[in-house]
């Protein structure tokens, strides 16, 4: 045996025996897998070097179970805007998310409504400062410092899982530029029902699930609102409360009431 034939020898993945790439395929803690066994598993599963090869075989167990219960899914409610949504079997308890609609193709992991502990809405403000030029053309600050804002719209749902502990739902596909737009507007929205149907499916009936779906439908049908102290005052029956979401949104700090 030359020299190098050790250094070519393709490894082969612990489950299938199939050869994996040249870089050797995914190191587990105690075994590799090949690119076709790593597409099969749960993109929400963490770091893979912290599982067993016996973790991933039963973690591809939990994946085929889970795409049998992927084909028998009967959406009955769809909430939020164009990136990732969250698709609802009211009948069967049950919800996923996916920002794909071939979402069949995906196998995306199918949650019941009892795994859920609670939805969080966190929108996160990047700032980026506009420049201008002085009089040498060197590149200056504004006096007060002016900035361009974009955002992003996420929903964090901690779930009772063997596989993961949550789902981010990013509710926007493309950041939004500026708060004092529609774009905003409806991403807010959207976020708020996303936010509001995750914290309500734990106890709710399927007739209050499409209640709210289509008070937050009517919201954001309306021609576009005015953001002002009136904004949330309509939104008595929030489960989160004003308050909640008041603070969480990055616009009360760009308004003066
Ligand atoms: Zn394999």
């Amino acid at each position: 045996m030359g020299f190098l034939d050790g250094i070519f020898e393709r490894k082969t993945c612990d489950i299938c025996g199939e050869k994996c790439g040249v870089l050797g395929g995914t190191k587990l803690k105690d075994g590799r897998l090949d690119k076709n066994c790593v597409n099969k598993l749960s993109p929400l599963l963490g770091y893979l070097k912290n599982y067993t090869v016996e973790d991933i075989k039963e973690h591809l167990a939990y994946r085929e179970h889970n795409e049998e219960i992927v084909k028998g899914f009967n959406v009955t409610h769809i909430a939020g805007a164009d990136g990732t949504r969250l698709y609802i079997d009211a009948e069967n308890r049950l919800f996923f998310v996916s920002g794909s609609d071939n979402w069949r193709a995906s196998n995306p992991d199918v949650l019941s409504f009892d795994q859920i502990i609670d939805g969080d809405l966190n929108i996160v403000e990047d700032k980026k400062e506009i420049m201008k030029k002085d009089e040498a053309g060197k590149e200056v600050s504004y006096n007060p410092k002016r900035y361009e804002y974009s955002y992003n719209f996420y929903v964090k749902v901690n779930v009772n899982s063997p596989w993961f502990n949550s789902l981010n739902i990013k509710v926007n596909r493309n950041k939004i530029d500026g708060f004092d737009n529609e774009a905003y507007d409806d991403a807010y929205l959207y976020s708020e029902e996303v936010c509001e149907v995750i914290n309500m499916l734990k106890d709710a009936e399927p007739d209050e699930i499409t209640e709210a779906i289509d008070y937050f439908k009517d919201r954001i049908a309306q021609p576009k609102r005015k953001y002002d102290v009136t904004y949330y005052a309509d939104t008595k029956s929030l489960r989160k409360g004003h308050d909640y979401y008041i603070q969480r949104d990055p616009r009360k700090s760009h308004y003066r009431f």
